[in-house]
């Protein structure tokens, strides 16, 4: 199936942030032809900087606030001195306009004291709106006719500031009225990420690392052929590379496996932030800025059926497991339930659940820091059961790692499983949990903390280096 529409490329925060990155940008712009929307963050660190500036602001130091604003504003200026030379005149005026309205805005959080939501997005949106221009002129000095947009006024969203949800049906009016034409004319729009605005053109953002998302909305609005995320790594890996330097990019994923993947700690993007292309059915492209000859991961919503069995392996530690266990439980109804009741009153966040199916035990694998108040919260619940022994004990293990095989060829195929088992055995990894998700999806395994990556590997090595 080809897609017609335009291209949609999206670039993160070290694709903008130094000279030789926006020539790579350049080149990887002007290597294709036709209609194409480009999406900008912030460049690296600017976002977390302008966070400090706002706290530094409302905790009343002006001072400190406009200091933070002011080395931004000179790192701005210095890449487009290196970048533009003397034509990037009418760049660096917008760059010191931006500033000083967001110094204005800082030092009006520094009278109040106090930094709303509204007004935090408003600080956070300069990043991104320096961001934009620096590249559109980069890319027009280097014959690629482009214009900096601002998505305030496109990129419309409710009024959920610091998460903002766009709406798709606004957003579409807007990128017909804006976008289209400036395509049909063969200009390049460069539209900030992350910000958006409410319909009345209040600025929004949409959630850090939100600029993908951005990126999403806008090829959904645009119908968009496909959308390139541009990174600084070359896709999604079948293990993280620190641990398995064997590991490899994959080439395609489902968005289901992406989702498992993130959830199970690889950090390459947010899947939900790309959900509204796939939903659309634009496959979204994670590729390497700095190696954009790699073919990188296509994500779509499903992918061609290959011999994989198990895609990608991958972990996540600092975590810790509660097991509420006695013979006293088996065939009590409402025990589970009581278990989670406790988990929600003291808001924990429960990544895996196993239970045996002789209903003897129910483990929980939580954040390390929320083992010790779970712990003594179950027991207080259980206080009667722990008397009577039908409860024999609440156990605590910590810290420990959650390892997930992940891949959709797992389902339906027998002897994964055992494989999986095999491998970590050989390992000599001893397994405290297990845990397989009814989509079949993936198998995950609660191991020690210490015994993660020789675990990572080991499932690598079976399913991937043979
Ligand atoms: N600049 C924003 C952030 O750092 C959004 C992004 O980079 O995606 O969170
Ligand atoms: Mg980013």
């Amino acid at each position: 199936m080809s897609r017609t529409g335009p291209l949609v490329f999206k670039f993160g925060g070290t694709s903008v942030a130094s000279p030789p990155a926006i020539a790579s940008v350049v080149k990887i712009v002007a290597a294709e032809q036709g209609e194409r929307l480009v999406v900008v963050s912030a460049t690296a660190g600017t976002t977390d900087a302008l966070v400090q500036a706002a706290q530094q602001a409302a905790g009343g130091d002006a001072m400190a606030a406009q200091a933070t604003i002011e080395r931004l504003s000179e790192q701005h200026r210095n890449l487009i001195a290196d970048l533009l030379g003397v034509n990037g005149a009418d760049v660096l005026g917008e760059v010191v306009d931006l500033t000083e309205r967001t110094i204005a805005l800082l030092r009006s959080v520094a009278l109040l004291r106090e930094c709303s939501p509204r007004s935090l997005d408003a600080i956070l949106s300069y990043g991104e709106r320096v961001s934009a221009p620096i590249v559109a002129a980069t890319l027009s000095a280097n014959g690629v006719a482009a214009e900096a947009l601002s998505a305030e006024g496109l990129l419309i969203t409710d009024d959920a500031f610091g998460h903002a949800n766009p709406i798709a049906e606004l957003t579409r009016e807007r990128v017909a009225a804006q976008i289209l034409p400036r395509m049909r004319y063969g200009t390049v729009p460069v539209v900030t990420g992350f910000v958006g605005s409410t319909a009345d053109g209040v600025t929004t953002t949409l959630g850090r690392g939100g600029s993908d998302y951005s990126a999403a909305v806008l090829a959904a609005a645009l119908d968009a052929r496909e959308c390139r995320i541009f990174t600084d790594v070359s896709g999604v890996y079948s293990a993280d590379p620190r641990i398995v330097p064997d590991a490899k990019p994959l080439p395609a994923i489902s968005y289901a496996e992406a989702a498992e993947l993130s959830y199970f700690g690889a950090k390459v993007l947010h899947p939900r932030t790309v959900l509204p292309a796939v939903e659309a059915g634009i496959p979204v492209r994670i590729l390497n800025t700095f190696a954009p000859d790699e073919p990188g991961t296509t994500i779509a919503a499903s992918t061609p059926k290959d011999d994989t069995v198990v895609k990608a392996t991958t972990s996540l530690g600092g975590l810790g497991m509660v097991t509420v266990q006695g013979a006293g439980m088996s065939g009590v109804p409402g025990f589970a339930a009581r278990v989670f009741d406790t988990t929600a009153a003291e808001q924990v966040s429960v990544l895996m659940i196993s239970q045996a199916s002789s209903e003897n035990s129910i483990c929980l694998v939580v954040p390390n820091e929320s083992v010790k108040p779970l712990e003594s919260a179950l027991r207080k619940m259980f206080s009667k059961e722990l008397a009577r022994h039908d409860v024999e004990k609440v156990a605590i293990e910590a810290p420990v790692a959650i390892v997930s095989a992940v891949g959709e060829g797992m389902r339906g195929t027998p002897g994964v499983a055992a494989r999986l088992f095999s491998a970590i055995a050989r390992a000599k990894v001893n397994v405290l949990a297990i845990a397989q998700g009814s989509s079949e999806l993936n198998i995950s395994l609660v191991v020690h903390e210490k015994d993660r990556e020789t675990a990572v590997r080991a499932v690598h090595r079976e399913f991937h280096e043979s």
